[in-house]
């Protein structure tokens, strides 16, 4: 044990230095490989058959191993994540978001919860495990995997299209975003499991017109019809639903602050959650948000068009409800074109969800695990694909006053140490025990 709590360090510093950055272009040549070649190497050493595999791409290099378990006929357990991070630029940043420096009881850097921390956790427990023999009661494969930070079409996306072979037999899979602590009330800690994530629906808007002179008359002005759909649609509110995963939560912050819960007026409830508020309410309805506006190409001419492209998220399961009233709110005059990936969702319960109320008690006696809703996308949604169950479970027990979720994608991204060691001990005791699973 002591072996994977004195490794994970030196491993989420070791993969922040390789800058990974996904430059988001899918046809282009990848980061991921050295930061692949390096788990492969850590796996390979301990006495894991890895196999590294590419998509069409070169570099964007994926890991996959796997432990036998002692009872092939049980589904197998994926425990994934990915090696590609968001761009990062080192003037707004305290230290350089790839040193992977350790300062004030952190490690420092671009990816250190999304999600370099997590996989070294992932490597170190993988490492450990097969260092003491252990025979899980059912298969694990642990995957590596690129891209995820574009949609998966060079990693989970990609793979499961072109190997699915590599997850034969996965039922359940646990990854990011989840497993987290938050401080609720006198000091009481719930850890946060994701249950659910919304789906994604990525817009571009195209409205046209009648391109001429600025100086002359205009009623056709494709600037103007795109500018005014955009205002329409960011003064819209989709309709409230109060989803599974967010009542349960609600209900179970209700429980340990007290406070009760109304159901009828969750945002309330959520607007008492603090840091978490705005990811907690982002899951009460689905949203469309402008994101990047283009026209024109001179002071004095008006275009011809106009693109916008919009970020929407709809609840699991309102794919077609959010596309009609998206289309009321545009009108007909604004052309979409969509991409978009269902939400993902499943229930809190089962033996990997007891096991890991057990994981979390033993470290953390007297914690709590409460289920969310992710606003955001992972790999999850592709590897549902293959029927995989997704739990948000990456464990780490975090000071209370950190505004965690700022922190992915955000500017000083940093993990505390004792989170990760902490992260470690529980991912080795879920991934033993034969109740897991
Ligand atoms: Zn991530």
């Amino acid at each position: 044990m002591t072996d994977a709590v004195d490794e994970v360090v030196g491993f989420a510093g070791d993969l922040i230095r390789i800058d990974t950055t996904n430059a988001s272009d899918s046809g282009g040549p990848g980061t991921e490989r050295p930061a692949a070649e390096y788990v492969a190497e850590k796996l390979t050493e301990v006495g894991y058959e890895v196999t590294y595999v590419e998509s069409g791409a070169p570099g964007r290099g994926n890991v996959i191993a796997r432990l036998a378990g002692a009872d092939p006929s049980r589904g197998a357990l994926l425990v994934h994540g990915h090696l590609d991070v968001v761009p990062a630029d080192p003037a707004e940043w305290s230290v350089h978001p790839f040193s992977g420096e350790v300062r004030d009881g952190f490690v420092w850097g671009r990816g250190a919860v999304d999600m370099k921390g997590t996989l070294a956790m992932n490597l170190a427990v993988a490492r450990q495990l097969r260092r003491d023999g252990v025979v899980p009661s059912r298969d694990l494969i642990f995957a590596f995997v690129a891209d995820e930070e574009a949609g998966g079409f060079n990693g989970a996306r990609w793979l499961i299209e072109n190997r699915p072979d590599l997850f034969e037999g996965a039922t359940e899979a646990i990854s990011e975003v989840g497993g987290f602590s938050v401080t609720v009330g006198d000091g009481a800690r719930a850890y946060l499991v994701e249950t659910a994530e919304k789906g994604v629906a990525w817009l571009r808007l195209t409205a046209r017109g009648t391109a001429g002179h600025g100086s002359l008359l205009h009623d056709d002005n494709a600037v103007a019809k795109l500018a005014a759909a955009i205002t329409r649609l960011d003064r819209h509110t989709f309709p409230l639903i109060l989803t599974d995963p967010v009542r349960e939560l609600l209900e179970g912050f209700a429980e340990m602050t007290g406070v009760p819960f109304d159901p009828d007026d969750p945002e309330a409830a959520v607007a008492r959650l603090g840091h978490l508020s705005r990811l907690v309410g982002a899951t009460l309805r689905d949203t469309a948000t402008v994101t990047m506006f283009e026209a024109g190409y001179k002071g004095n001419v008006v275009p011809s068009t106009a693109r916008a492209t919009v970020d929407g998220r709809m609840l699991p399961g309102r794919e077609a409800a959010f596309e009609a009233e998206l289309a009321a709110v545009l009108g007909s005059e604004i052309e979409q074109n969509y991409l978009h990936m269902p939400g993902v969702s499943t229930t809190f319960d089962g033996s990997l969800v007891d096991a890991m109320a057990a994981a979390i008690g033993a470290e953390d006696p007297g914690a709590r695990l409460l289920p969310y809703m992710l606003s955001a996308g992972t790999d999850a949604k592709s590897f549902q694909r293959l029927g995989i169950r997704h739990f948000g479970f990456s464990p780490l027990r975090l000071p209370p006053d950190l505004d965690f979720t700022s922190l992915f994608h955000g500017v000083d991204e940093r993990v505390p140490i004792d989170g990760l060691r902490f992260g470690v001990r529980v991912l080795d005791r879920l991934l033993r025990a034969p109740s897991t699973l």
